[in-house]
């Protein structure tokens, strides 16, 4: 019996389940608010998780559960201490999102640089047409060839970023606690922190989030960056120390921030970032083309039949 909690199944035909369905009695829901989690789990022996928390109290509501298969690279989701415990299997999917990834930090930071968003607002409600000459001077453009790209976190998608920014002309500093130092070439140089951050424009994560790296972008860490620099965190929300984040921006001691990922998600109403100059925040969809989703599934599925195969 296979439980799949939050499959984001509402566009009917985005994704097939065919797959799956073959390998046991499914039930696959669109999201599970955390309180039906243990109602819906029941007695079934698979469950399948995107963002619903799976905790100790759940395992332990739920005895008959063997596998976890998160749909994500990041398994923060799963209380992984209380699953050994009780001798569940935890698998997580770490190559299926790196080109969207790496893309969509891209489109962040270009966002950034261009406000495309708003230009073309400011074009439909009929200022170039008032103006005859559309003032672009309310929203500045920043080119970024020449600049300096610092990536925290040089595993697949810092690395995918980098040969993104240097095709757009940029220079790479990488701070990597693991990285190889093979990885450095003419346009990579891998440094420590403190030197990435006062040399960078543009500082983007992409290292897990780890009891070491939560809060690693914090008011004594935003103090050594540029002024003029951009932050973007595709990553995890907790890197960020948001209440310092949103100091730094309002303050004009950093130039702005482009978010997918918040501490907590959904986005809670205070969240210091709703009210930061210059910030951006998307819905944690870096991860969701359908073609990083399609293979997603797939890997995912490979996994579960690999398990069931003993
Ligand atoms: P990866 O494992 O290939 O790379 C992570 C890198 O971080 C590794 O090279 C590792 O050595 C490094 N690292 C570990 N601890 C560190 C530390 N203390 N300081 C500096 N670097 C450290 O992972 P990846 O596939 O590149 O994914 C990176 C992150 O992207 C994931 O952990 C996940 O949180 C996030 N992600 C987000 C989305 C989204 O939709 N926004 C989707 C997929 C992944």
């Amino acid at each position: 019996k296979i439980v799949v909690l939050d499959g984001y199944t509402l566009n009917p035909g985005d994704l097939s389940w065919e797959r799956l369905e073959k390998l046991g009695a499914c039930a696959i829901y669109d999201r599970t608010p955390q309180t039906e989690v243990i109602t819906r789990i029941g007695d079934a022996d698979i469950v399948l998780t995107n963002k619903t928390l799976l905790t100790e109290e759940i395992f332990a509501a739920c005895p008959n559960i063997r596998y976890v298969g998160v749909l994500a690279t990041g398994y923060n989701v799963v209380d992984t201490e209380a699953a050994k415990k009780r001798d569940i299997t935890v698998t997580n999917i770490p190559t299926y999102g790196t080109s969207a990834v790496a893309q969509f930090t891209f489109a962040l930071l270009l966002e950034v640089c261009h406000h495309i968003g708003a230009h073309d607002a400011a074009v439909k409600q009929g200022r170039w047409k008032a103006s005859g000459d559309f003032c672009f001077w309310d929203y500045p453009l920043i080119e970024l060839a020449g600049k300096t790209m610092g990536i925290i976190g040089f595993g697949r998608i810092g690395q995918t970023v980098a040969n993104i920014a240097i095709s757009f002309g940029m220079e790479v500093l990488a701070y990597d606690k693991y990285a190889d130092k093979n990885l450095q070439n003419e346009h990579i140089q891998l440094v420590e922190l403190d030197e990435l951050l006062a040399g960078s424009d543009v500082v983007t994560l992409h290292c897990p989030l780890f009891p070491e790296t939560e809060g690693i972008i914090n008011k004594n860490s935003l103090k050594k960056m540029k002024n003029s620099a951009i932050l973007i965190n595709t990553s995890r929300g907790p890197l960020i120390v948001e209440k310092d984040l949103a100091e730094a921006l309002n303050a004009g001691n950093l130039h702005g921030a482009a978010v997918d990922v918040v501490s907590t998600e959904p986005i809670s109403e205070d969240n210091p970032l709703f009210s930061a100059k210059n910030c951006l925040i998307t819905p944690h969809i870096a991860w969701a083309p359908i073609e990083a989703r399609s293979r997603l599934l797939n890997i995912a599925i490979d996994n579960l039949e690999a398990f069931v195969d003993g």
